[in-house]
């Protein structure tokens, strides 16, 4: 076998090699990193991060489990990798998988709410399933819904702290996002009562950044992740100049206004439904400044 080792981002395989594969491969096939021999934990450092998983006994539920571990993955491996270099530490960070009794009527709670609560990451394991997925994508009226993005909106809650984290940082903050100290639940409550205001492609990527100070984050942070990530793959297919460039908002919005005409040659949904517009691009290189202040020298 071949897996992936998050400590030096290679594929590589673990025979003759101080490595062996996480305890998620031996048990259940869902992850392909690999764990260093001796290390405390079999659990690479991915799944390490792990606070309840899914109760396998009902049907199915383990490939739901496993689409979830690798929309993990993809996070986990942009924000820690060489991309961004932040690190998580395992005692920092985890992930609750809970189901509700939306979709299996055996379990306790009525309703799981997909959210992030003071280093807690939940989500609804329903969120896993293409048709409950899709369901709510066209309930909320949204663009674009996919595991992924949760996890990367999720994630932006998790950094807030930790890239905002000096006072000239949190007042320029405040100048493109607005005060986070806005009353929150109001604020959502509000939202889900009215709605975005008509206007607000003018200022947010989304109609659910709105909602917020905390979502506009959130939302710009994990476009910030989708966007990071493809250009990485593109670059390593070739097809823009470098994943470094100064360049790189500029270098997102020409590949994926290309990425959508290519999905509509073959009758699909736009790869990236969104316009990004100036007040957006601001928000989006305050988090690279972010970022690059923040990552750790690797
Ligand atoms: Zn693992
Ligand atoms: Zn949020």
């Amino acid at each position: 076998m071949v897996a992936f080792d998050p400590a030096s981002s290679e594929v590589r395989s673990p025979a003759g090699e101080a490595l062996s594969p996480c305890r998620n491969w031996t048990d259940h096939h869902i992850c392909n990193w690999l764990v260093p021999v001796g290390d405390p934990t079999p659990y690479c450092a991915g799944c390490r991060l792990n606070a309840t998983v899914p109760n396998l006994s009902a049907p199915g539920t383990l490939l739901l489990w496993k689409r979830l571990e690798t929309a993990k993955r993809r996070m986990l491996y942009g924000v820690m990798g060489l991309n961004l270099g932040l690190p998580i530490e395992s005692n920092e960070l985890k992930f609750h998988f809970l189901q509700d009794q939306r979709t299996n009527p055996w379990v306790v709670e009525p309703h799981v709410l997909t959210g992030y609560s003071a280093g807690e990451i939940t989500i609804n394991i329903a969120e896993a399933d293409d048709v409950q997925r899709e369901s709510s994508r066209l309930e909320f009226f949204e663009n674009y819904r996919t595991l992924l993005g949760h996890f990367r909106h999720e994630s932006g809650h998790f950094f807030w702290p930790r890239v905002v984290n000096t006072d000239e940082a949190l007042s320029e903050f405040r100048q493109f996002f607005g005060d986070e100290r806005a009353d929150y639940p109001g604020a959502l409550a509000a939202y889900h009562a009215s709605g975005p205001p008509p206007d607000w492609q003018a200022s947010f990527v989304s109609a659910y950044a709105s909602a917020h100070t905390h979502e506009d984050w959130a939302e710009s942070w994990a476009h910030y992740l989708h966007i990071t990530d493809s250009i990485e793959t593109a670059a390593a297919n070739g097809m823009v100049w470098s994943p470094e460039s100064d360049e790189w908002l500029k270098q997102w919005m020409d590949l994926s206004v290309a990425l959508n005409e290519m999905n509509r040659s073959m009758g699909m949904a736009d790869a990236y439904p969104f316009v990004l517009l100036q007040p957006v691009q601001e928000k989006l290189r305050f988090i690279h400044r972010r970022v690059e202040a923040s990552r750790q020298n690797i």
